[in-house]
């Protein structure tokens, strides 16, 4: 698509993830160059009986399979990574960026559908940049804090102006891992000028602002001490510092560990190889 001077017009193409939770793929496109920012899937509803999981329609990308230059994941939750295995069968992906968390729970999906030949993964860094993957699309990353470890804000420098998608995130000013969000770097984009802010995160219409993760400690504490026999805690396995803080705990309060349920065992594994879950092996 041009416009009236004949230039190449920005595209900016949410196939999924926007009024809705889930499956959340957005598609920038710029003259003959397509990039892609997270892939993810969406469970079913109630209604969905025998489906699985649920993914965005991809017809556009399959249309316009010779114009995809890579993809920058923002971070590891199956609603912005758990489409591509399914993607990656229907056409390939040169280069996928993302979070080392991130790249790490991905690298096993692929492996397990059998599609790692068809990409390339790179484990990028805060504030690192990306400019070799497309001509029209060169990136940096900075840090944002998020309920999984390692969650990138994105901007992405258009030959129009840089747009910035803020993935998912949580403004904590205590978090768990010392990862403030970093606000300094997004202020300083905010300086040079901003072409498009995409911003969303759950429950941002509600008005005031989310405690901060650090805050359910002392409740969880006064269980831990209270408790007389065997402790049930669930969480999702993907909230990596829940996590930390209750192992943190168990050790506090000198309790074994049982982990219970596959995603729980592989968040965990993949979580301590990278150092992002601290628990000593052995008993205490
Ligand atoms: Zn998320």
């Amino acid at each position: 698509m041009t416009n009236s001077d004949n230039q190449p017009t920005l595209k900016i193409i949410p196939l999924g993830g926007l009024h809705e939770i889930g499956k959340n793929t957005c598609v920038f496109e710029y003259g003959d160059e397509i990039v892609l920012l997270d892939a993810g899937l969406a469970f079913p509803t109630e209604g969905m009986h025998g489906v699985n999981i649920v993914l965005p329609d991809m017809t556009y990308l399959r249309e316009n399979r010779h114009k995809i230059k890579g993809m920058i994941v923002t971070h590891g939750h199956e609603d912005h990574i758990g489409g591509i295995p399914y993607h990656l069968k229907q056409f390939e992906i040169p280069v996928i960026y993302g979070p080392r968390l991130a790249m790490s729970l991905l690298r096993d999906k692929l492996e397990e559908t059998g599609v790692s030949d068809r990409t390339t993964l790179k484990s990028v860094l805060p504030r690192e940049n990306c400019a070799h993957w497309a001509a029209f699309f060169p990136l940096n990353i900075f840090a944002t804090p998020h309920s999984i470890a390692d969650s990138f804000t994105v901007a992405i420098h258009t030959p129009l102006g840089v747009v910035i998608h803020t993935g998912d995130f949580k403004i904590d000013h205590t978090p768990v891992d010392g990862e403030f969000f970093d606000l300094q770097r997004l202020a300083e984009h905010g300086e040079q000028g901003v072409l498009c802010l995409l911003s969303d995160s759950t429950n941002a219409e509600v008005p005031g602002s989310t405690p901060s993760e650090r805050s359910v400690y002392p409740n969880l504490d006064r269980i831990f001490y209270q408790a007389k026999g065997r402790l049930m805690v669930t969480t999702f396995a993907s909230s990596v510092h829940r996590i930390n803080l209750i192992l943190e705990l168990a050790q506090k309060h000198q309790r074994k560990v049982a982990v219970v349920g596959r995603s729980m065992l592989n968040v965990i594994a993949h979580a301590r190889n990278l150092g992002y879950i601290k628990c000593p092996r052995r008993p205490f």
